[in-house]
């Protein structure tokens, strides 16, 4: 099979961001080394060809030059020609750690932007500044990446509306040609949750900016293909489109997820015990489900700015027709050539209306 995507995990952060509810923390050398050692094995076991890489985290970027060339050397030289991306904080990396990727065989950059307000970035908790992705941004030009997205986020407080066009600007600047932008959620359990930030965030606020960088983007040539992203043509996330396409992925790592074979599994979200059990040979794959039923594959469709085909319905289509009129009515989805789709008002509150729909 060489369609499948492999996510990899890499759960280790130089500190952690207060709005974070993601599996990472801080961690040693050793540690580092040693779970480096235990993903490569687990992937070198898989023995597949991948049709897309992801590195995702925690900070991959906190990884050296021998913990790379491990994990590349256990994903196999036949599937380099895939999309391979990986995420890096823009104060981690300089133009030779970039060389380094490429040389590696990284194709693609996420690059975690956030904000390119020094204020806001603070206020997130980030360790880096709006310098740092100029930065980062040019060194991954010289060290010849082309396929480059930025991570942004919306609905922070106090951010302008000149602050959500400088970043749209700059993408245009710089020739980036993906980007991402996550609305923010204060999470249970986080720090923000603890510290009532959620209470500074407004609803009417958080539309307008998403509103405003869905528009402004569209200006300089993006296309929305999913609620939080956006691309230049042909340069959507390959990997990224296995998830809401439905198709096969295995995450590798703690926390990490899985949809392969027609089940859903994951891996739970423990460092120690993911190592030691890779290292006693016992597979860490736990709470296996079936998945990719019709109501899975329509809710992440729908995320999709292309929708849902409403053939794939069967004898669902009548019901769901006529409940997404009302909709269609209010301006938050549309129809076009048996695709049922959400306008972009309607992606703002896509959970609930999904939920309406199919559930
Ligand atoms: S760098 Fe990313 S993964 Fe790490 S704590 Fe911050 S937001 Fe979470």
């Amino acid at each position: 099979m060489n369609n499948c995507g492999l996510y990899i995990h890499i759960p280790f952060c130089k500190s952690k961001c207060p709005y974070c509810d993601f599996y990472s923390g801080y961690g040693e050398k050793e540690e580092i080394d040693r779970y480096i050692k235990a993903a490569a094995r687990q992937i070198r076991e898989e023995k597949r060809l991948w049709g897309s890489v992801f590195f995702g985290g925690g900070t991959p970027s906190l990884l050296n030059k021998e913990n790379w060339e491990e994990l590349m050397y256990a994903i196999g030289e036949t599937s380099l020609s895939a999309e391979m991306t990986t995420e890096v904080n823009p104060g981690d990396v300089s133009e030779d750690y970039l060389k380094m990727l490429k040389e590696v065989g990284i194709n693609r950059l996420s690059i975690g932007a956030q904000s390119l307000k020094d204020k806001l970035l603070l206020f997130l908790g980030r360790r880096h500044t709006a310098k740092d992705i100029h930065l980062a941004v040019d060194a991954a030009k010289k060290a010849g990446f082309e396929n480059i997205s930025l991570d942004f986020m919306l609905g922070l407080p106090n951010q302008t509306q000149e602050d959500i066009k400088a970043a749209v600007n700059f993408l245009k600047e710089h020739k980036i040609s993906h980007a991402s932008a996550y609305i923010l959620k204060v999470e249970e359990g986080t720090p923000f949750f603890k510290n009532g930030i959620a209470d500074l965030l407004d609803e009417d606020d958080i539309c307008e900016k998403y509103l405003l960088f869905c528009s402004e983007i569209e200006k300089v040539g993006f296309s929305q293909y999913e609620i939080s992203n956006f691309s230049l043509s042909g340069k959507e996330s390959k990997h990224n489109l296995k998830y809401w396409k439905s198709e096969p992925y295995l995450g590798i790592g703690p926390g990490a997820h899985s949809f392969l074979n027609g089940k859903r599994f994951f891996i739970e979200p423990n460092r120690k015990a993911y190592i030691e059990k890779i290292e006693a040979g016992i597979s860490p794959f736990t709470g296996f489900e079936d998945g990719g039923d019709f109501k899975e594959y329509a809710m992440l469709r729908l995320r999709l700015k292309e929708g849902l085909d409403l053939k794939t319905a069967g004898e669902r289509e009548k019901d769901i027709r006529k409940k997404a009129s009302v909709y269609i009515k209010a301006g938050l989805m549309e129809i076009e050539e048996n695709r049922l789709r959400f306008t972009r008002t309607g992606f703002l509150l896509s959970n609930t209306i999904i939920s309406n729909l199919i559930f």
